[in-house]
C-alpha cells in the first residue's frame, strides 16, 4: 500500500517536472522567435526589447489561462467521479465490495484472496480503492488549477528570459549572435531535462530540440528579413 502511493506521488511529480521543462521550452522558443523576426525586419533595439516582453508576457499569460482552464475541466471531472462513487459506496456497499473483489479475481487473484482483499480495503478506505480501480486517480492527487497556471507561468518566463535578456543586455554588433547562442543552449538544457525526465535518449532529444529551435529563429529571421526590406 505504502509503495504504491509513493510511486503515485512520484508520478505526479514527474508529470510537473515534464509540464514545467515543456513551458520553458515554450518560452525559450517562441520568445526567441519574435525577438528574431523582429530583429529581422529592423535594427530598432527599442522595437526588438518591446517585442520580446511582449512575447514573453502574452505567452506566459496565455500559458497560463490555457493551464488553469484544462485542469479545470479535468478535475471538475475527477470530482464528480468521486462524487459519484462516494454514493454508490454509501448507497450500496456490499454490491460495491462484490465488484472490488470480482475487479481482483480479473486480475488473476484467487477468488478467496480477491474477497479477502476487497474486504480488507473497504475496511480501510473504499473510497481510494474504487478510484483507482475505476478511473486510475488518487484523490490526494488531484491538480490544483491555480497551481498548474502558476507552474506554467513561472516556466515559461523563466525560458522567455533567455532571449529577451541575451537580447537587451548583449553589446549591439553581438545582439543577434548572443541570443542565437544563449537559446541554444537553453535548449540543451531543456532537450537535457526532458530527456531525464522522461528517461529517453539525452543527445537524440537534445539534437532535436535545438534544431527546431534553431530552425524557428532562422525561418522567423528570414520571414523578418523580407518583410523589412518589402516595407
Ligand atoms: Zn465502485
Amino acid at each position: 500500500m505504502e509503495s504504491s502511493t509513493q510511486k503515485e506521488s512520484t508520478n505526479a511529480l514527474l508529470n510537473k517536472l515534464r509540464a514545467a521543462v515543456l513551458g520553458a521550452n515554450d518560452g525559450v522558443v517562441s520568445t526567441s522567435a519574435v525577438v528574431m523576426g523582429v530583429a529581422g525586419a529592423s535594427s530598432d533595439n527599442q522595437a526588438i526589447a518591446t517585442a520580446g516582453f511582449a512575447a514573453l508576457v502574452a505567452g506566459a499569460l496565455s500559458m497560463a489561462v490555457g493551464e488553469y482552464v484544462s485542469v479545470s475541466s479535468q478535475s471538475d471531472t475527477e470530482k464528480a467521479f468521486i462524487h459519484r462513487e462516494k454514493r454508490l459506496l454509501r448507497k450500496n456497499p456490499i454490491d460495491e465490495e462484490r465488484q472490488l473483489a470480482k475487479y481482483y479475481e480479473s486480475q488473476g487473484v484467487s477468488a478467496g484472496t480477491a474477497k479477502k482483499v476487497a474486504a480488507d480495503l473497504h475496511e480501510s478506505n473504499a473510497l481510494q480503492a474504487h478510484l483507482r480501480m475505476h478511473f486510475g486517480i488518487d484523490e490526494d492527487d488531484l491538480n490544483s488549477p491555480l497551481q498548474a497556471a502558476i507552474a506554467s507561468l513561472v516556466a515559461f518566463t523563466a525560458g522567455g528570459l533567455v532571449p529577451f535578456l541575451a537580447v537587451i543586455l548583449a553589446p549591439d554588433p553581438y545582439k543577434l549572435i548572443a541570443t542565437f547562442v544563449a537559446v541554444l543552449v537553453a535548449l540543451i538544457a531543456t532537450g537535457y531535462f526532458s530527456a531525464k525526465v522522461g528517461e529517453a535518449h539525452k543527445l537524440k532529444a537534445i539534437v532535436r530540440i535545438v534544431i527546431g529551435g534553431a530552425l524557428a529563429m532562422l525561418l522567423t529571421y528570414g520571414i523578418g528579413t523580407l518583410f523589412g526590406t518589402a516595407i
